[in-house]
């Protein structure tokens, strides 16, 4: 089944991530996203949907608009269709990390048959996204099993030597992988992060002192202005839930916080 894989890499009990399940849909606009993930390492991760679930590439450097470039893409395995607009902090196991909504549209094949041109190694495809646009194309390479592909934009308006991933933003939430980590509990990783050492360690680091200075200023403005707080103090509650409901798809809904 397609999502074997992607439900024996994660424990749900563990992960906010959604299980989700295969949906076919019969035409209407295809779902594309983006979902910028720092983990181990920093990477952004390409998902089409085509039969019922998200195909997915790790882009290790980002999609570039530069015809010239070709971006590395591994193949990973499928996602659920409810992964598409997700984000949030993987605490622990597979996939630890922060994962941000970096783009999300629609995207649309420029050839008559999906299977075939996944098949043969070459997909041209459109995107209609926020930040990506145009007319794109998938191209396999030889070793790594058939995962190794190269993401490269086609020449067209959309075009251009803007490095399109200096644009940060989450087009879901407005904010920066900071701003997500304040919103759920920084101190998670204060002892054993996902990243340690290199580049992404130290990124790691600076990320998570941002996002508890900013957790502390949200705190200090919200106090006075509530009333008598009925809830008990955070530290003195199991760190996690047990098990958080898969429940619906948070498509657009705002993420809501329990009352703990
Ligand atoms: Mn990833």
């Amino acid at each position: 089944m397609p999502l074997d894989t992607y439900h024996a890499k994660r424990d749900f009990t563990k992960t906010p991530e959604p299980a989700g399940r295969v949906q076919p849909r019969k035409g209407g606009p295809r779902f594309f996203g983006v979902q910028k993930h720092l983990a181990s390492h920093l990477h952004y991760d390409l998902r089409l949907e085509h039969g019922g679930v998200l195909m997915s590439w790790a882009v290790p450097k980002g999609p570039s608009l530069d015809p010239g470039e070709r971006r590395l893409a591994m193949q990973v395995e499928d996602h659920p269709l409810e992964y598409g607009t997700f984000e949030g902090v993987i605490p622990e196991g597979y996939g630890a990390g922060i994962v941000l909504l970096w783009d999300e549209g629609t995207w649309e094949p420029e050839v008559d048959d999906v299977d075939a041109a996944l098949k043969k190694g070459d997909l041209k495809f459109r995107l209609n996204g926020y930040k990506l646009k145009g007319s794109w194309v998938l191209v396999r390479t030889r070793g790594d099993d058939g995962r190794a592909w190269l993401l490269i934009k086609h020449r067209d308006e959309w075009a251009g030597p803007v490095d399109v991933t200096q644009f940060t933003q989450s087009v879901k939430s407005g904010g920066d992988f900071a701003d997500i980590l304040a919103q759920d509990q920084p101190e998670v990783w204060l002892s054993n992060r996902p990243a340690r050492g290199g580049e992404t360690g130290a990124l790691f680091q600076r990320i998570i002192e941002k996002a508890l200075a900013l957790k502390a200023e949200r705190e200090a403005k919200d106090e006075p202005a509530r009333k008598p707080r009925t809830r008990t103090v955070r530290s003195a509650q199991p760190k996690r839930p047990a098990k958080r409901k898969p429940g619906p798809p948070a498509w657009r809904k705002p993420k809501k916080r329990s009352q703990d």
